[in-house]
């Protein structure tokens, strides 16, 4: 199988804070990893390192192919894993005065040249695959938080990625909302997108993933597919925080 994402022995520091320690880990394609862990462990550094938003410090680490060496951040792989990977955070960073359509368009055009109406019709399109196509010339603050990252989610695939990166994607949503993302999410996993996935969704995780990863202060401490890592943990880390969150 083809490896997308390909970590070794990577390190990142914040200062003097050790944020990730000599973490191994590749996402083959077609692969849903889900990413667990308390708050402050390094999820988020460690899927901001995938898509080149930090540096680290030591190790490797190969995107679709591109490397990015320790430090330097190899501006020409950069440039390639930013066009190839598509990242949806907790909050939906949508532009405000833009309509819904208009933000969809704008990575088409600008970073794939796309004309005006091919830019239109990939934005109808993917309004359509999120559920939302009803809402295109609507303005983001009109839309329910669970449209507007749906939306998010639409404008990260308009790039036609060949990796999807979600940092807690419905964790500042309303409970009767995160239903609606989990689905597009859902759906986008059976199409068969390699995705990398922090989230506390428990139920989603055991469920979809192929792979569930769990980190403690900046290490991977247990890894497998969900039955294993949530039924039968092996680590006493692993334990205690399932312990917590089941
Ligand atoms: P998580 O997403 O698992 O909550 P983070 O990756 O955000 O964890 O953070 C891991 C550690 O790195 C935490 O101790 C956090 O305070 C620290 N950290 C995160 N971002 C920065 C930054 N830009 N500068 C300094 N420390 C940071
Ligand atoms: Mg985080």
């Amino acid at each position: 199988m083809t490896d997308i994402v390909n970590m070794k022995g990577m390190n990142k520091y914040f200062g003097p804070l050790h944020v990730l320690k000599e973490i191994d880990l590749t996402v083959a394609k077609g692969e849903v990893v889900v990413v667990i862990g308390a708050s402050g462990s390094g999820k988020s550094t460690l899927i901001r390192c995938v898509n080149g938003l930090e540096e680290f410090e030591s190790g490797e680490l190969t995107v679709d192919g591109h490397p990015l060496a320790p430090r330097s951040g190899n501006p020409q792989s950069l440039a390639e894993i930013r066009k190839e990977v598509g990242m949806v955070f907790q909050q939906f960073n949508l532009f405000p005065h833009l309509t819904v359509k208009q933000n969809i368009m704008l990575a088409p055009k600008k970073v794939k040249d796309a004309s005006q109406s091919e830019a239109s019709e990939i934005a109808e399109r993917l309004l359509n695959r999120v559920g939302i196509g009803n809402q295109a010339d609507k303005y983001p603050t009109h839309l329910s938080g669970g449209q507007q990252q749906r939306v998010a989610i639409a404008r990260a695939l308009a790039m036609d990625p060949r990796l999807m990166l979600f940092d807690e994607p419905t964790s500042a949503l309303d409970p009767e909302m995160i239903g609606e993302v989990l689905d597009v999410m859902r759906e986008l996993a059976k199409e068969g997108m390699t995705m990398m996935v922090v989230t506390h969704e428990m139920g989603f995780a055991r469920e979809v993933a192929d792979r569930v990863i769990y980190i403690h202060e900046g290490r991977i401490v247990e890894e497998g597919k969900p039955a294993d890592v949530f039924d039968n943990p092996q680590n006493e880390r692993t334990q205690a925080f399932l312990s917590r969150v089941l």
